[in-house]
């Protein structure tokens, strides 16, 4: 067992990486530490009692002795890959500047499946959405922006088919604090209003401007300040400038990582990866990003790859598992 509290045990280095997760018996330790950090906890009676069983892939409960897999439940759930090959695959995906993809995975991993970088891929980047995640608060700008090169799923490129997304950034001195973000359907109260509902934390100040759609915020437990653009003289980046850096790194990132073309099912994904990304970009370390990773990663849901390919519409045919 390593010294101090889990929350500061990771590898600073990718030679730390390799000297500490060489077997699968250290990296299924720390994996066992993250998932039941407050202690063991059994899925079925609650009890809060068990002990490591055989080879320690399995936890007995002492009251039930129902055998949980430190892996069942998590995103590694029925994998047949060495978790050492996951650690450096997140490794990997968390010092990528500007985001992963299934071909650099499959390269750097040595995999010799597309399929299964692909899956991975997806999976980790279905974790990089903290379950329970906090809301933002204090100030907080929300405006929308149109993504273009949107595919409307699986099929041929289609220019100029755009999203819209929703984004609320907090506002920290001159510059950004957090930001969430979300595909919506159009730019209605009734797609906007949910947004901010579980965006941001009521009692605190939402920002925007005069769209009609955002009236009624402050009969919702939030103060609003609406901000007039419209013969103001001024333009929505000057009213609005947080969000609106953030919606130009958002169109940069989409058209360098994904030359742009995204598919419409993906984009909510790819925005997961751009916020958590970006919320922690002034983490001092790497080590911490994938730590943060692993952490969400044992908390996610298992996503089978038949879910991924239906979810998605698209994705290589199944060969072997993942
Ligand atoms: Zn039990």
């Amino acid at each position: 067992m390593s010294p101090g509290p889990v929350e500061e045990d990771y590898p600073r280095t990718l030679a730390e990486l390799e000297a500490r997760f060489s077997s699968e018996e250290a990296c299924r330790d720390y994996l066992r530490r993250l998932r039941w950090s407050g202690g063991f906890r059994c899925p079925r009676c609650r009890g809060e009692r068990g002990w490591p069983t055989g080879r320690g892939w399995v936890m007995e409960c002492a009251s039930c002795h129902r055998q949980t897999s430190i892996t069942a439940g998590t995103v590694f759930q029925d994998t047949h890959k060495p978790l050492v090959l996951w650690f450096r695959a997140m490794w990997w995906m968390t010092n990528q500047k500007p985001g992963a993809s299934a071909l650099g995975i499959q390269r750097a991993m040595g995999l010799g499946s597309y399929q299964t970088a692909w899956a991975w891929l997806h999976k980790l980047r279905r974790a990089m959405v903290r379950p329970g995640r906090d809301q933002l608060s204090g100030q907080v700008e929300v405006d929308e922006a149109f993504v273009g090169g949107i595919e409307p799923g699986g099929g041929r490129r289609h220019v100029g088919n755009k999203a819209l997304v929703a984004i609320a950034a907090e506002v920290r001195g001159s510059g950004v604090g957090r930001i969430r973000m979300k595909r919506v359907r159009d730019s209605s109260a009734s797609s906007l209003q949910p947004f901010i509902k579980s965006a941001v934390a009521p009692g605190n100040t939402v920002i925007t401007d005069g769209l009609v759609s955002y009236v009624g915020l402050d009969s919702n437990g939030y103060r609003h300040d609406r901000r007039i653009i419209l013969g103001s003289g001024l333009t929505a980046d000057v009213v609005l400038p947080g969000v609106h850096r953030v919606a130009s790194l958002l169109k940069r990132w989409l058209l360098g990582t994904h030359q742009g073309a995204v598919s419409r099912e993906h984009l909510d994904y790819y925005l997961d990866e751009f916020t958590f990304r970006f919320n922690r970009r002034n983490s001092g370390s790497r080590g911490k990003l994938f730590y943060r990773l692993i952490q969400q990663a044992v908390l996610a849901d298992p996503v089978p790859y038949a879910k991924l390919r239906a979810e998605t519409g698209r994705g290589p045919q199944p060969v072997v598992g993942t």
